[in-house]
């Protein structure tokens, strides 16, 4: 029987791409007293993370926070530079993209959704096991001459697949194509784990939010803005009300909002950006990809195929993993919760069932990477998958090798 409070000793494994775990540091820095989101102390806590995102975001322009999920920052980059009716170019990598695709539509946009065709030897879409192909959407573009197609949408870091798309390839192909079209990037996964330059690549808006690398529970996200899309969204005819940038970015100047933001998730990001920015995000890149690529030995020595199936665009965030036809990759999550406290992410959409999902980010290390694959491996064997080998040994060779 599962209670509410179901973990009867030691931590609980969330070892999902996000919500990820929150450092006990960032919990007791949520956990200070509530304060006047108007008065004096509150413009210096809003000020300092308004800056501090600028530098996740690599971006000189105004970064848009909003007291919402992820889904709630996707609305907002779309209400604010759309118009209704506007053809948007959209590219299915996965579950997130076609909700972003879902959600377009219901807001009376035009969404068109490129993918790559076919399914491979898996069975499973080929458009879910591969990034973006840039050269799709520089032929589309090319097509437009009448330029009516008005975004590029695409996701940065597919949570649902473990893929990453070449975004700076993505704008090189609007730009030989000759197409104004903004560009608009799904970073919620990818931010903080993930080398994202919201400026150097050209990016008008990005989407990201609070629960996966910047390590914070679940409940603020975020839109960065380049000077083109705030000039669009002056003219966009979408309704936007709560969304609308103008209003957010005037008021945050002084460091503050037109609404009453969520002071303590704040005083969270705070301390994340501490832990961020004061370790280098070169050095945060770097530890996310080593972990990758140490659960990507142990998969390997399973001999279970990764969802990804383009070894140059693995994500350094989660690794998806492809159970045999015929096993239930949910039944196995099931075993592995029930059995060892560890939480795997589920098969999304087109995938259910197929595969789990192994989150390698945020506050996560070695040992607690090596203690998860263990229940990983454990779940399997006793799901009667048969295992080449040990991947919690190969692993471990990885992790001691590998400094
Ligand atoms: N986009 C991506 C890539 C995601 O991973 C998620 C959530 O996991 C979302 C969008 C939706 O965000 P939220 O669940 O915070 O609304």
């Amino acid at each position: 029987m599962i209670a509410l409070n179901n973990h009867p000793s030691g931590r609980h494994f969330l070892q999902i791409p996000g919500p990820s775990p929150v450092p006990d540091r960032i919990l007791r820095a949520i956990s200070l007293p509530t304060i006047d989101h108007r008065g004096p102390e509150f413009a210096i806590l809003g000020k300092k993370v308004l800056a501090g995102l600028q530098q996740v975001f690599q971006t000189r322009h105004p970064v848009v926070i909003y007291p919402a999920s992820g889904t709630g920052a996707w609305e907002a980059a779309l209400a604010n530079v759309m118009s209704p009716g506007d053809a948007v170019l959209m590219y299915e990598t996965g579950h997130f993209a076609s909700l972003w695709n879902k959600m377009a539509l219901r807001l009376g946009l035009a969404p068109e959704f490129l993918a790559l065709p076919g399914t491979d030897a898996t069975d499973l879409p080929n458009s879910w096991r591969h990034g973006v192909q840039a050269e799709l959407i520089e032929q589309r573009l090319r097509q437009d001459s009448a330029h009516r197609i008005k975004a590029v949408c695409v996701v940065h870091n597919e949570t649902s697949t473990g893929v990453t798309s070449d975004i700076a390839a993505v704008r090189r192909a609007i730009d030989a194509a000759g197409h104004p079209a903004l560009l608009m990037v799904d970073t919620i996964s990818g931010l903080a784990s993930a080398d994202f330059r919201h400026d150097e690549w050209g990016i008008d808006v990005s989407v990201s939010g609070s629960q996966k690398g910047l390590m914070l529970p679940p409940g603020i996200s975020f839109n960065a803005l380049s000077p083109k899309a705030i000039e669009v969204s002056k003219n966009a005819r979408l309704p936007k009300a709560f969304w609308a940038w103008d209003e957010i970015v005037e008021m945050n100047a002084g460091g503050y909002w037109p609404y009453t933001p969520n002071t303590n998730l704040l005083y969270g990001l705070s301390e994340a950006l501490d832990m961020l920015l004061g370790q280098g995000l070169p050095v945060v890149f770097a530890r996310h990809k080593r972990w990758a690529e140490g659960v990507r030995s142990a998969v390997g020595a399973w001999g279970l195929p990764t969802q990804c199936a383009d070894p140059r665009v693995h994500s350094p965030v989660l690794t998806g993993v492809i159970t045999p036809q015929g096993t239930d990759a949910d039944a196995v999550r099931r075993l592995i919760h029930e059995r060892f406290d560890l939480s795997l992410g589920t098969g999304l959409g087109k995938l259910k069932g197929r595969m789990f999902r192994i989150g390698h980010l945020g506050d996560c290390n070695d040992l607690t990477l090596l203690a998860a694959l263990s229940g990983v491996e454990m779940g399997l064997k006793l799901s009667g998958v048969p295992l080449a080998g040990s991947g919690v040994v190969a692993a471990m060779d990885f992790f001691a090798s590998a400094a």
